[in-house]
């Protein structure tokens, strides 16, 4: 026999827009239950510095502003789990959940805040400089800066590919694109912008066989043409990996509306509201356009005051 608990409110995932939701709703009296997650603080932990999330006028690391985030939501008596949901039942008025611990909890509101991980190569060199927040990122927005002035290198050929090129190629002296295949997966205008602008350089099918560096920070890339099969080093400080991300949805995919690409549809543009009476949707596992810390926690907001709505409505 599991153990049933009832909860007003249940909150999935811990980034940003977790803890906003959490904040919000403790302060509305909704005692809400937070379970963290695979990765607790989600993707700002694998992120240095952040200089762009406003209230922080000297920059802040990510695994720091996400401490900071978990204390504030726990000031207001946040329940905080070290733990997973594993499966959910969304077909009945008490929406179903249960954790990885074997815990059954029957939640009358849930909201959704797992966001989407971004994809790596996978190569060793790349995993190590991630790690120790020398010169590899997936978000050009985030980390570009850094790089200011300096040669950089992006793998990847869809739309975010090319809007983090661009976006680049204002700060850096120099973007290498390397490409897979011969031609680009992203909208005709985007990758039009990209041939167009003069401090890109494109290199059509290239791999990465190796990011290098001296053992501190990255300083180029060992890429091989897939075709003659030509290895070139191509100096960097900063390496970007702009390949896709993965939304952290399958586990909803019985109940809630997803898009072809996995991301949850909003049942309503402007709200938090999916398809499921009593289920909101926070943060990135909903947005694959923005994908900024400030963007999840307008959005974590938003859940929390939707789900309050919906909990007044029905009393
Ligand atoms: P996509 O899946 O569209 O593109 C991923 C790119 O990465 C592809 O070019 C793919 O190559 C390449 N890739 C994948 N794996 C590897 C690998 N191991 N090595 C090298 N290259 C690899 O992802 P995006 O994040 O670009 O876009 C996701 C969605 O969001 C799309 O629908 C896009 O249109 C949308 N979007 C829209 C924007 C806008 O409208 N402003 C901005 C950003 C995204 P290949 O082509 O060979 O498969």
């Amino acid at each position: 026999m599991s153990d049933i608990e009832k909860v007003k409110c249940l909150i999935i995932g811990s980034g940003p827009a977790g803890y906003t939701a959490a904040i919000y709703a403790a302060r509305a009296d909704m005692s809400p239950v937070l379970y963290q997650g695979m990765q607790p603080g989600g993707q700002l932990t694998t992120t240095n510095e952040v200089e762009n999330f406003p209230g922080y006028p000297d920059g802040v690391t990510g695994p720091e502003m996400m401490i900071q985030l978990e204390a504030q939501a726990k000031r207001f008596e946040t329940d905080i789990r070290f733990g997973f949901i594993t499966k959910v039942d969304f077909s009945g008025e008490i929406h179903k959940c249960w954790a990885d611990d074997g815990k059954e909890i029957h939640a009358e509101t849930v909201i959704i805040s797992t966001g989407a991980t971004a994809k790596y190569l996978g190569l060793e060199s790349e995993q190590k400089y991630l790690a120790m927040g020398g010169g590899v990122s997936a978000c050009a927005v985030c980390d570009g800066f850094f790089y200011r002035g300096q040669e950089t290198v992006i793998v990847g050929a869809g739309d975010s590919a090319c809007e983090e090129a661009h976006y680049l190629s204002k700060l850096c002296t120099k973007v290498t694109m390397l490409v897979r295949r011969d031609e680009f997966r992203a909208s005709k205008i985007m990758a039009e912008r990209v041939k167009n602008t003069k401090n890109i350089t494109i290199m059509f099918n290239t791999e990465t066989e190796e990011v290098l560096g001296d053992g501190q920070g990255v300083t180029g890339a060992r890429v091989k043409n897939n075709k003659t099969g030509e290895e070139t080093i191509v100096p960097c400080t900063g390496f970007f990996v702009a390949i896709g991300h993965k939304p952290n949805t399958d586990i909803f995919k019985d109940f809630i509306n997803l898009d072809e690409t996995g991301y949850i549809k909003y049942e309503e543009p402007g709200t938090s509201l999916t398809n499921v009476k009593g289920v909101f949707v926070a943060g990135d596992a909903a947005d694959k356009r923005y994908r900024q810390a400030v963007t999840a926690a307008g959005t974590g907001c938003m859940a929390a005051l939707d789900a309050e709505r919906y909990l007044a409505a029905k009393e």
